[in-house]
């Protein structure tokens, strides 16, 4: 029988500010920049990279300011959970909201900080420039193909 852990047994909503943060696997995927179609609304990832992020270790260098320093930086909050959509696939808000298990990489899972990295499932492994180093109208260039 599945461990009786609270990601199983909490909604979103139900979490405490703890268990909240920690279901954040640190893959800093949603720090990639997107790109919305302005006709369908929908959202395409790019393979650039927020100037913020700490490409050695996949951190926020400015995690306590970072939505005042970047504007389009979301600070998700589980009221919010239907507007998650957009978040990657792989995000593990996304998978529990969706009623998904955790993958196997998962810190909660694996019981090790880095395994996200290890399992090459980090933005570490997709991205390609920060956006401090293109100007806005190369963004396009790097949508990600699906
Ligand atoms: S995509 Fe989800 S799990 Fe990954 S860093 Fe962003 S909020 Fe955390
Ligand atoms: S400010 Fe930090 S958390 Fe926000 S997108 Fe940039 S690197 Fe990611």
């Amino acid at each position: 029988m599945a461990q009786e852990v609270f990601w199983r047994t909490k909604s979103l909503t139900e979490m405490t500010d703890p268990e909240w943060e920690s279901l954040c696997d640190g893959c800093a995927l949603c720090c990639l920049q997107k790109v919305e179609d302005e006709d369908t609304q929908e959202i395409f990832y790019t393979t650039v990279v927020c100037h913020l992020l700490d490409c050695n270790n996949c951190r926020c260098t400015e995690y306590e300011t970072r939505t005042q320093l970047v504007p389009n930086c979301v600070k998700l909050r589980p009221e919010d959970v239907k507007t998650f959509h957009w978040l990657p696939p792989t995000c593990a808000y996304r998978l529990i909201d969706e009623g998904k298990e955790l993958p196997d990489w998962h810190p909660l899972m694996s019981g090790k900080e880095n395994s996200v990295i290890d399992a090459g499932a980090s933005v570490l492994h997709v991205y390609e420039v920060k956006d401090n180093e293109i100007t806005e109208d190369q963004l396009i260039d790097y949508v990600l193909d699906e």
